[in-house]
């Protein structure tokens, strides 16, 4: 009897059909793409005359008068001779405005002061960072394509675990003009963390400890079946290998009395201190000479342990977002079974050994830290192409900074908390302020802080139609929705008649790394100043209330009330009025009270006369 064969449901009868998917690490001055071949990642070599094999594409963009467009190794090289056309670390100026960008100090470009996102004036035109960019990626989609031979079906982009709303959509933009179909926006840490197959493991906690050349970043991921979350990120924005080098050169420079060098032997200084260090991690002693200006030349000799005692520092202030970043995932150093190493400064001995003995673990360094990104990108990419069926990965990334709305008093009313997994959708409700209320507006912030002021204004919108009713009795759900890659949507109904508004959140664009860390050092710093913040403008947003309800009371059912009692609302009125705007809650509760217990007899008798009102309409209509 022959064995007939049948297909799995969902599977196809055909052969297997690859899909190709490449990983891209969109990186500040690298980038690289990568790609799953038989079974493994390996980095495309992304430019035809890849000068040193490294395979990197250096991030550097030159324009030419005639539209022509150079990407890479040449353009960099040749910044020199036209830097005001050859753009060099745009991922900075994505998703940023004006003001974000006069921050980086003098830079060679014409910037353009546009809405949302700066613009550069170059020789073939008015510039985007995000059109940049995609002559970045066009150029990664084209050496994949001739790598792979034939066209992609998507990829999966790395960005920077802090990136905001406005960063992200600016990187998707990006890859949509570059012709990219984008699977996926990932964090950079979490890529690292598939490389090294961690869900492969049963389960367990994992730290991503990233340092590059500019930056920090620490994430805290917990692995369960094969299904990652990222519990906590943190990092230092202006803390990376460069720091290091920097050391370096100032010690050169004390030690040899160059106080008074000028910008070219300080950029020397700096290249000969990035070679020193880059050595010592193999050689324990390194002599060299610098040549400088007039022809003087520097003999320097560097011993690793000289280097390690001048830059301990620099390594534990690395430590101080790992602690944070326990707390925040309320976990303790003994819960945390791995540590994966990942940016080239990680390569540093004494890096090394105090991430080891912080953790009290081994740590996960054997993947190039340079292509770990790249290549878990490229995993994470082969999976949602549907080359891995049965295997799937579902990665959950966090929010950076609460998302929330404003209510009254100018207080921000936290709808989704800092760090929840996303993508993720919560809804809680809201309610009128005044009687007949038929509008609400909507005002969508992000930040640790207590009052709208202090934190970051997302966007806003205006809710219409709600029936008019009195003052609380209408029920508004607002729901946000935060999809996988970390864009918010927020939506409105007033659950009575149904009707609803939503917007999905332009991103105000121009919020830097460092001010996220900024914003959430100042929420951890003011919590007890916002406390009482929030305490003074409730107890004014309830006094103010409070008088519009006896107001309303008033011109309805004045009436019921004689002159005496007239008067001593009037009196308790006044003296809350008198203290509404001052900064003592305690005091404006006082009065509030006091004006609520002269309205008590009132507000009896209204009650009793709407009660009587009441059983004559029900006697009236019984009887008929
Ligand atoms: P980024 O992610 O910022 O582009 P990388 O991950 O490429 O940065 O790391 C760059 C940093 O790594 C630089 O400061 C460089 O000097 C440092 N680095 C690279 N190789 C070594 C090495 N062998 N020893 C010490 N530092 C290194
Ligand atoms: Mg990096």
């Amino acid at each position: 009897m022959a064995l007939l064969q049948i297909a799995e449901p969902g599977e196809s009868t055909a052969p297997h059909q690859h899909r190709l998917a490449v990983g891209i690490d969109l990186g500040t001055t690298n980038s690289l793409v990568a790609t799953v071949k038989s079974g493994a990642a390996e980095v495309l070599p992304s430019q035809p005359d890849d000068p040193d094999g490294s395979r990197l594409t250096p991030s550097v963009v030159r324009y030419f008068a005639d539209g022509h467009v150079e990407v890479g190794a040449k353009p960099k090289a040749e910044q020199a001779e036209d830097p005001a056309n050859t753009i060099v670390s745009v991922k900075r100026f994505m998703g940023r405005g004006m003001a974000d960008v006069a921050r980086y100090g003098a830079l060679p470009y014409k910037f353009i002061d546009a809405p949302g996102m700066v613009k550069i004036e170059t020789a073939a035109g008015v510039k985007s960072p995000v059109d940049v960019s995609a002559d970045i990626l066009r150029v990664l989609r084209q050496q994949a394509e001739s790598a792979l031979a034939g066209p992609l079906v998507g990829a999966v982009i790395t960005v920077p675990a802090y990136f905001d709303d406005a960063q992200r959509q600016a990187t998707k933009d990006a890859a949509r003009l570059a012709g990219l179909n984008v699977l996926r926006l990932l964090n950079e840490p979490t890529a690292a963390a598939i490389a090294y197959g961690l869900d492969n493991r049963s389960e367990g906690v994992f730290a991503v400890y990233d340092l590059g050349g500019g930056t920090f970043d620490i994430s805290i991921l917990k692995l369960t079946r094969g299904v990652f979350e990222v519990l906590a990120t943190n990092g230092d924005s202006a803390l990376g290998g460069d720091d290091f080098d920097q050391a370096i050169a100032s010690h050169w420079r004390k030690q040899h009395g160059l106080a008074s060098a000028d910008q070219r032997d300080l950029r020397r200084l700096l290249m000969a201190a990035r070679a020193v260090k880059e050595r010592l991690t193999d050689e324990a002693e390194v002599s060299t000479s610098i040549a400088l200006s007039y022809g003087q030349t520097l003999n320097v000799r560097l011993t690793r342990e000289e280097f390690h005692s001048m830059t301990a520092l620099l390594v534990n202030r690395t430590l101080l977002p790992v602690k944070k970043a326990l707390r925040d995932s309320k976990l303790a150093v003994e819960d945390i079974s791995g540590v994966v190493m990942v940016g080239g400064a990680t390569r540093m001995l004494h890096v090394q050994s105090a991430v080891r003995a912080f953790f009290g673990k081994p740590l996960l360094n054997n993947v190039d830290p340079d292509r770990v990104v790249a290549l878990g990108a490229a995993i994470q990419a082969n999976v949602l192409a549907g080359n891995k069926s049965g295997e799937d990965m579902l990665l959950l990334d966090v929010i950076p900074l609460s998302l929330g709305l404003e209510t009254m008093g100018g207080l921000a009313e936290k709808v989704i908390p800092r760090n929840a997994t996303i993508p993720t959708a919560r809804a809680q409700e809201f309610t009128t302020y005044k009687d007949g209320q038929t509008a609400m507006s909507m005002h969508v912030v992000q930040g640790e802080r207590e009052l709208v002021k202090d934190c970051r204004s997302l966007g806003r919108f205006t809710l219409r139609g709600i029936p008019p009713m009195a003052a609380g009795a209408a029920r508004i759900r607002v729901t946000f929705q935060v999809d996988a890659d970390g864009l918010v949507s927020v939506s409105a109904q007033e659950l009575g008649s149904g009707v609803s508004a939503q917007i999905d959140v332009k991103p105000s664009y121009g919020l830097t790394d460092a001010e996220i860390a900024t914003m959430l050092q100042a929420g951890f710093a003011h919590a007890s100043a916002d406390a009482q913040a929030r305490v003074l403008a409730e107890a004014q947003t309830d006094a103010m209330r409070l008088i519009e309800a006896v107001d309303a009371a008033l011109v309805a059912d004045a009436a019921l009330l004689d002159d005496a009692e007239k008067q001593a609302i009037a009196d308790a009125r006044a003296a809350l009025l008198a203290v509404v705007n001052g900064d003592d809650a305690s005091r404006i509760k006082l009065a509030a009270e006091a004006l609520s217990r002269s309205t008590d007899s009132f507000a009896a008798k209204r009650m009793d006369r709407s009660v009587s009102q009441a059983l004559k309409g029900r006697a009236m209509s019984e009887l008929n």
